[in-house]
């Protein structure tokens, strides 16, 4: 019997993660052929702001897999319109293609909010599912009893473990306007997205108004940050004014602080790949660090600004020593902002507006004793800053 495999997602852009499950779906599954269905509108996700055009995300889908046998892109849920049901695709699938087995992809997520979707039985009446999950164990069980409820009712389901590494689609765009996203995109699609200038990638955000940089930076970061960050920048401006620092400096350093804060591990070391920055041991160890570095390149490659506001956001996770005004009051910034909440921050803000050493001093401590009862490293510049202001104090 033809095993034919659906593959269907918003494809915001088509990525190396997409390309590679396919192909290895295709072996894996050992299917007669793989149809990868751009959806027209996602009834699961709405696509952000500057997003390609069903037409744009066809075509590049076209150029991912113009060299992978067995996988065919198709226009149906695009030809289609509207609002793109599973249930009406596996339908139209299974009318031209009454003798196969559909196989329909998924990923864990979805599997385990499959039963919210619409008519999922009359899915599971025509095609077989197959999940591609990551053999985590927590997640394993969730899935299994799952299975194991729709084989019940006559379902057929693959388990299939799969082994390429997951790139989020939000990160990925973010990388594209940082300029580093080219390791994760086919070339060809990386060609088109730049001829076409989409998601961002033929802005110029260098020296923005800093009204103008807030709206940039607030859409590239999560919802959950976006008040942190406000809340550092307006602090920050605070204390300038109250310790002879730039203003505007400040608030454009508070902005961008936490401009890479939400890419994972991975993206943050391609992001020093693409360059051209070698990373010492702790660095590579402690991504969570990384994005102090990252933040700084971006905010100086892609957003021009200047000196004092880059380094302000390189030292701003670890300190370091001898710290000019600028650097050490977005440390502080960053640590007390109107948005943190912990014991002794009370204290610490108290510090800050009233002795700006003595409250990086007393961040810095904080920071190393919740590293060291963690058992965590902690970085020999957090090491230097707090030996530089004993020494100064001397
Ligand atoms: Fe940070
Ligand atoms: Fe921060």
């Amino acid at each position: 019997m033809e095993r034919i495999g659906i593959y269907g997602g918003t494809f915001n852009p088509p990525h190396m993660g997409h390309i590679r499950a396919a192909e290895y779906a295709v072996s894996a599954l050992g299917l007669s052929r793989l149809l990868v269905i751009p959806s027209c509108i996602s009834p699961h996700k709405q696509l952000p702001k500057g997003s390609a055009s069903g037409q744009q995300r066809l075509e590049m889908l076209k150029l991912a897999f113009a060299n992978s046998p067995g996988i065919e892109v198709s226009d149906l849920e695009l030809r289609r319109g509207d609002v793109s049901y599973t249930w009406q695709t596996v339908e139209s699938l299974h009318q031209q293609h009454p003798q196969a087995e559909l196989l329909l992809f998924m990923g864990t997520d979805m599997f385990l909010s499959f039963d919210t979707w619409k008519n999922p039985e009359r899915i599971l009446h025509q095609a077989s599912l197959a999940v591609f999950y990551r053999g985590e164990p927590r997640e394993q069980a969730a899935i299994l009893e799952k299975k194991r409820f729709f084989e019940e009712q006559g379902a057929k389901i693959y388990l299939v473990e799969n082994p390429v590494t997951e790139v989020s689609s939000t990160d990925l765009r973010r990388m594209l306007i940082f300029r580093c996203a080219g390791p994760f995109l086919h070339p060809a699609v990386a060609e088109y997205i730049q001829a076409n200038g989409l998601y961002g990638t033929l802005e110029n955000y260098q020296n923005l108004p800093v009204a103008e940089l807030e709206t940039v930076v607030t859409g590239l970061l999560k919802e959950n940050r976006v008040r942190h960050v406000l809340g550092c920048s307006h602090t920050a401006v605070e204390l300038a004014r109250l310790y002879g620092a730039d203003p505007v400096d400040a608030r454009r350093a508070g902005l961008l602080h936490d401009i890479t804060k939400a890419l994972d591990g991975p993206f943050q070391l391609t992001l020093c790949r693409e360059y051209g920055i070698t990373l010492d041991d702790f660095s590579r160890q402690n991504p969570k660090t990384l994005h102090a570095l990252t933040g700084s390149l971006v905010a100086h490659r892609i957003f021009g600004e200047n000196p004092a506001v880059v380094s302000a956001i390189e030292s701003h996770t670890t300190g370091k020593a001898n710290m000019n005004t600028l650097e050490k009051i977005i440390y502080v910034a960053d640590y007390m902002e109107p948005n943190r909440d912990f014991e002794g921050v009370a204290q610490l803000r108290k510090l800050a507006f009233t002795d700006l050493d003595k409250a990086l001093e007393h961040g810095l401590r904080m920071t190393l004793q919740m590293l060291e009862s963690q058992g965590r490293q902690i970085s020999e510049n957090s090491r230097e800053a707090l030996r530089f202001l004993e020494q100064q104090r001397k």
